[in-house]
C-alpha cells in the first residue's frame, strides 16, 4: 500500500504531537496527573473508557488526592469510591473493578507488564492493557481507542469499521518502532486538531498529504 502518511509516519507523529503539545492536550495533563507511575496510568486508562478526556482528568486528579497506592485504593469502601468516581461513564462498575484490580496488584507488589497478565485483571481489556504496556513500560504495543480509530481512517492508513479491526490493520503496516508512540500522538492530536465532528485541517501538519477520508466539514 502506498500512502504518503505511512511513508513519513515518524515525522507525522512527531509533528502531530508537537502541535497537540502547543495546545496543551488533555493527554499531556494526564501524564502529569499520573506522573508516569504504572499503577496510576492503569487507573487513568481504566477510567477513561467511554468518558470525555476532560472529565477523566478531573476525576483522576480528585482520586489521586485521596489515594495514591493500590493498597490504599483496595481498602476503600465501594460507596466511597463511587462518590470519588462520579462523573466518569459506568462509574459503579469501574469502582468495583478498580477495587478488585488494586487488591490483585497489592498482592503481586507491582503492575503486571505482560498482555496476558494485564488481561487477567478485572475491567482490563485489550485496549487498556496495550496502552498501559506502551505508556508505563515503554513497549511497542498499540492501544486503539476512538481517536486512533478515527484518525487512522481519515488518514487512509486503514479502512475499518471497529477499533479492534484498526488495531490488527495498523500492526500489519506501521513499522514496529512507531507502534508504542502512535496511541499518544493520535490521542493528543484527536483531542486538539483532528476533532471528531469538525477537524481543524487548516492547522494540521499532514493537511497536504491527508486524503481526509470520511470528513464532511473542516474548519
Ligand atoms: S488533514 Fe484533517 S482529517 Fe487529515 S489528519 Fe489532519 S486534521 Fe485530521
Amino acid at each position: 500500500m502506498s500512502n504518503a502518511v505511512l511513508e513519513n509516519i515518524g515525522v507525522v507523529l512527531q509533528k502531530m504531537e508537537g502541535e497537540a503539545l502547543k495546545r496543551n492536550a488533555p493527554v499531556f495533563r494526564a501524564e502529569l496527573a499520573t506522573k508516569s507511575t504504572p499503577f496510576k496510568i492503569l487507573v487513568f486508562t481504566m477510567l477513561s473508557a467511554r468518558t470525555k478526556d476532560e472529565t477523566t482528568l478531573k476525576v483522576v486528579e480528585r482520586l489521586f488526592q485521596y489515594v495514591r497506592t493500590p493498597e490504599q485504593l483496595a481498602k476503600l469502601k465501594t460507596s466511597k469510591l463511587e462518590t470519588l468516581l462520579y462523573g466518569v461513564g459506568f462509574y459503579r462498575v469501574k469502582a468495583k473493578n478498580l477495587i478488585e484490580t488494586s487488591k490483585t496488584i497489592a498482592k503481586l507488589g507491582k503492575v503486571p507488564d505482560t498482555l496476558e497478565s494485564l488481561l487477567q485483571l478485572p475491567g482490563v481489556g485489550r485496549k487498556t492493557a496495550n496502552i498501559v504496556l506502551a505508556r508505563a513500560f515503554g513497549k511497542n504495543t498499540l492501544g486503539v481507542d476512538v481517536h486512533v480509530h478515527r484518525i487512522s481512517n481519515r488518514l487512509g492508513l486503514v479502512k475499518t469499521k471497529k477499533p479492534e479491526e484498526t488495531e490488527m490493520a495498523l500492526i500489519k503496516i506501521v513499522p514496529k518502532q512507531y507502534l508504542g508512540k502512535l496511541n499518544k500522538s493520535f490521542v493528543a492530536f484527536g483531542q486538539t486538531i483532528c476533532l471528531p465532528k469538525t477537524p481543524r485541517c487548516t492547522e494540521c501538519p499532514a493537511n497536504s498529504i491527508c486524503p481526509k477520508k470520511g470528513v464532511k466539514t473542516i474548519s
